[in-house]
């Protein structure tokens, strides 16, 4: 399986800055093992599509609601994405969970609806520190996939993002020992539910010195970078990294 390097912005980088980083990273992105994907903010976007114009770098958004287009102020239209050329959207990343209050249901609806335009989603799921001490890591996952996939469309493209929140922004990432049999539950839970074909991506403190290590764990596709993806040295040390 093709290994996949995803780019999580947050909300950093300007239209000015997003341009000035992909004129540099289109220097090096043949370095890359595997296909490169960016998640600028939203008001980024378009700078992205159009300094990415030619490339075969991929983009897409962070978030996006589940209608094209209406009375729903605030939010991303993935029909506009999918116009600008972005091919996928980060759904449920931990901060809208817990920041903006998105649970299964909208995030399930959200998973079906990006489907549907033919664009890839990227679920994202994790469980908290209290979670993982109380041995409630399967669980957790197990109710995240099971309600986030329950309109998913198995024969569509889908990716997975594995981010312990406690890893996140943290620089604590997870062990080796502890992504692999992880890794090895998400994988078991896919299958379960029929979506053994989507790659895991793990996310959480990925970095140029734990990226080599990382990315050898089996069921481990690729990996969903925060802070260390905002400067180009290090990203593409990461998505080049054996
Ligand atoms: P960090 O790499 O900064 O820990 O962020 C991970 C993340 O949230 C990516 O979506």
């Amino acid at each position: 399986m093709k290994k996949i390097f995803a780019a999580n912005w947050k909300l950093f980088k300007s239209p000015k800055e997003t341009r000035e980083f992909f004129t540099q990273f289109k220097e090096v992105a043949g370095k890359a093992k595997g296909e490169l994907v960016f998640f600028p903010s939203a008001i980024s976007l378009e700078a992205a599509s159009t300094t990415l114009q030619g490339s075969a770098v991929k983009f897409g958004a962070q978030n996006c609601y589940s209608h094209a287009q209406g009375a729903f102020t605030g939010e991303n239209s993935a029909q506009v994405l999918k116009d600008l050329g972005g091919t996928y959207v980060l759904i449920g990343h931990s901060e809208r969970r817990k920041i903006f209050g998105e649970n299964d249901t909208l995030i399930a609806d959200k998973v079906a609806y990006v489907q549907s335009l033919g664009l890839t989603p990227m679920l994202c799921i994790g469980e908290t520190l209290q979670e993982r001490e109380d041995l409630k890591t399967y669980k957790v996952l197990d109710e995240q996939l099971h309600y986030g996939l329950a309109k998913a469309d198995k024969t569509k493209p889908l990716v997975i993002a594995y981010e312990p929140v406690w890893a996140i922004g943290t620089g604590k990432v997870a062990t080796p020992s502890q992504v692999e049999e992880t890794h090895a539950d998400v994988y078991a839970i896919l299958t379960k539910l029929g979506f053994e074909e989507s790659p895991i991506l793990y996310g959480g403190s990925v970095k140029p010195d734990n990226a080599g290590g990382l990315i050898k764990i089996p069921h481990v596709d690729g990996f969903l970078v925060g802070g260390a993806s905002l400067e180009v040295k290090s990203f593409i040390d990461i998505a080049s990294a054996e």
